[in-house]
């Protein structure tokens, strides 16, 4: 089905402070804007991303012009905006269209999944968070009473729709909604109530950006590590290199398969956990690890990282020796790397450099690798 997203950044949102719309204003190095339209960029299921702004920011419009964009011009009011983002898209085949408040940068995949998983039953769904404090009204400073807060909820964006449904909906509309789920209903459509994030929060006050700063830089932890193994040769009739077993008329030295390069980048997992290296935690001392597949170790550092929430963006080795070739390994090595790791082969590398015939490596007498590996917080 054919999805596309309304992002509606025509407000001008000067509760926020800071003299221009919140949406132009910094986020963690970008705009509130940016971080919102790449949420939605991101998703493959998303085919067409409108972006409805004021006729006021000129500047936004020269620079979104040529892009992937749709542009379309705001209204007076927040309704009048979306009925002419919907209007920007009619014609073209959509299905279903999610319409959120660029204001919430913080939005989740699995949070427009969800919407998107309800919308297979329903006309209309939007994610909420149940109401969860208690609620009192207040005048003057003072509490005047209490509301019971069962089937309360705090409605988020984006909210989605059957796309010919929303926008019949919108040109019937009288105005003054506070939402689109207010216009659907209006309607008649039934609209089904999803689980939202916490972490989806509208920026309102300035106080608001301090928060989804917060939130964003705690997405963004990123660790970096990196690994340095040697072996010697020794007699044998092949090494294995990274998982890939290459014919040699000489082998490797070492008390389990000798993979230096697989050695250094399962160090630099470790490294990038601060949680040492594979002889702490396969000691040399135990005879059971005697010839074990190095695959076991590199295993082990991956599910330490995801137990301690981390995944591995990417890894990249380095393989230092006159022989044997690596070049024409290169992409097997790559591939079983990323299998064992369970990531995409892009996101591994593996490389190899001679040193000149300099130093123990250049003599032929062993190999060496490097390895760096970059993981993120889950
Ligand atoms: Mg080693």
């Amino acid at each position: 089905m054919t999805t596309a997203a309304i992002i509606v950044a025509a407000g001008r949102g000067m509760r926020a402070g800071g003299g221009t719309p919140k949406q132009w204003q910094p986020l963690a190095g970008r705009r509130v804007a940016d971080w919102t339209i790449d949420a939605f960029r991101m998703l493959p299921g998303v085919a067409r991303i409108v972006l409805v702004l004021s006729p006021e920011d000129r500047a936004a419009w020269e620079e979104f012009a040529d892009g992937d964009l749709i542009l379309a011009e705001g209204g007076a009011t927040r309704d009048q905006s979306v009925r002419n983002g919907l209007e920007a898209i009619d014609n073209m085949g959509i299905i279903r269209v999610l319409i959120h408040d660029v204001a919430r940068p913080l939005v989740d995949a699995a949070t427009i999944h969800r919407v998107l998983e309800a919308l297979e039953t329903h006309p209309g769904a939007a994610p909420a968070l149940a109401v969860t404090d208690a609620l009192w009204t207040g005048a003057g400073g003072l509490v005047t009473g209490t509301r019971d807060r069962t089937g309360l909820y705090a409605a988020q964006t984006p909210q989605g729709f059957r796309y010919d449904a929303i926008l019949a909906a919108h040109r019937a509309h009288k105005g003054g909604a506070a939402d689109d789920v207010e216009v659907a209903r209006a309607a008649g459509l039934d609209v089904a109530i999803v689980e939202g994030h916490p972490d989806n929060i509208k920026i309102t006050l300035p106080g608001d950006f301090a928060r989804a700063g917060r939130i964003l830089r705690g997405k963004m932890d990123i660790r970096l590590g990196n690994g340095y193994d040697v072996h010697r040769f020794g007699p044998g009739d092949h090494v294995t290199l990274c998982g890939v077993k290459l014919p040699f008329d000489r082998g490797l030295d070492g008390h389990s398969d000798a993979d230096v390069g697989m050695h250094a980048v399962t160090d630099a997992i470790y490294g990038a956990l601060a949680q040492g290296d594979i002889g702490r935690h396969f000691p040399p001392s135990d005879p059971q690890w005697k010839g074990a597949a190095s695959e076991i170790f590199l295993r082990h550092a991956v599910e330490l990282a995801a137990s301690m929430g981390y995944r591995i963006a990417n890894a990249d080795c380095t393989l230092v020796c006159e022989f044997p070739k690596i070049g024409p390994h290169a992409a097997a090595m790559q591939a079983e790397m990323a299998r064992i790791m369970g990531i995409e082969p892009s996101r591994v590398s593996v490389k190899a450099t001679t040193s000149e015939q300099l130093g123990f490596t250049g003599r032929g007498e062993g190999i060496a690798a490097l390895a760096t590996a970059a993981l993120v917080a889950e």
